[in-house]
């Protein structure tokens, strides 16, 4: 068992990431305030630091675990359920990795925190440690609904299924590809719509060239395009096209209607337009994939 005091700070670490949604919706969190601004009774209690395995120094065993974004599609996911999460070093009983073990044998909750760019994070909590597997030096991370976790008591109210558990784990990287795809894809654009620069990042999407839902539908940088909400909604529904080599189409009966202000400036003008693209060459959209998505814009009705 976790001893009281640290018992409580892991409850009110959570309460305190849950209250910040309405400000990070997307789970993003900036690492400035994970490791500055959490409090519990006047006291600061940082939630991350140098080291993957954070344990603040006010608590018992660690608090969260961190990994970074190039691994993302790496052997990190080792299927879309668990999470692979390395030791630190190779000594399996470096106090650090005896902490993370301790939380397994404890059913202790963590956090689980994901760089999806510089100095931002995707957090996840509560996940929990679930095997240790000493030959390959990592363990096994999973996450779980809070609707497992009371406060101030036993932490279980009772195993959450096979099937909860792997549902929320895969809603977890769910969410951590198109975080680290919005992000990527954002920063690519330098924060502007493709069509109309638009520089509101509220108002920006990565819209998918094609959908994540088909074969060649990755999230990856080269099948995204930085899109406002207009213009990426008018993308998807064949309202506009992109042509291979970078301009943008108004739809035929599009052109021709009349109507207010927004679609006269915001669509109609647009037609013929060059798109504004990544200065970084390997950054910008694939030509093929544009290819694919143009043509089943021209069989649009
Ligand atoms: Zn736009």
């Amino acid at each position: 068992m976790e001893e009281l005091l640290s018992h409580q700070i892991r409850m009110a670490s959570f309460d305190w990431l849950k209250s910040l949604l309405p400000q990070f919706p997307d789970f993003v969190f900036p690492s400035k305030v994970l490791a500055n601004d959490f409090f519990f009774k006047k006291e600061r209690i940082v939630l991350t630091g140098q080291q993957g395995i954070w344990k603040p120094k006010q608590m018992q065993f660690p608090i969260s675990i961190k990994s970074r974004s190039e691994s993302i599609y790496d052997d990190e996911f080792i299927s879309d359920n668990r999470i692979k999460y390395r030791y630190m070093g190779d000594n399996p009983n470096h106090w650090v990795n005896v902490g993370l073990r301790n939380c397994m044998n404890n059913k202790i909750p963590l956090i689980y925190m994901h760089e999806v760019s510089k100095g931002k994070y995707l957090v996840q909590w509560p996940v929990f440690v679930m095997f240790d597997d000493i030959k390959n030096l990592s363990f096994i991370v999973e996450a779980q609904t809070k609707s497992y976790i009371l406060p101030e008591n036993e932490l279980m109210i009772g195993e959450p299924s096979e099937v909860e558990r792997r549902y929320a784990t895969r809603q977890m990287i769910q969410r951590l590809h198109q975080s680290t795809f919005r992000e990527l894809v954002l920063i690519a654009y330098k924060e502007h719509c493709a069509i109309c620069a638009l520089r509101h990042r509220p108002l920006l999407d990565a819209a998918h060239i094609i959908g994540d839902g088909e074969i060649l539908g990755r999230a990856i940088v080269t099948n995204g395009l930085s899109l406002c909400k207009i213009h990426h909604a008018a993308f998807d529904s064949n309202i506009i096209g992109i042509t291979p080599d970078y301009h943008v189409h108004v739809r035929e009966d599009i052109l021709n209607e009349i109507d207010g202000p927004m679609l006269k400036f915001g669509i109609q003008q647009m037609h013929g337009n060059k798109l504004i693209l990544p200065t970084n060459i390997s950054s910008r959209p694939s030509k093929e994939l544009l290819d694919i998505r143009y043509n089943e814009f021209k069989n649009a009705v």
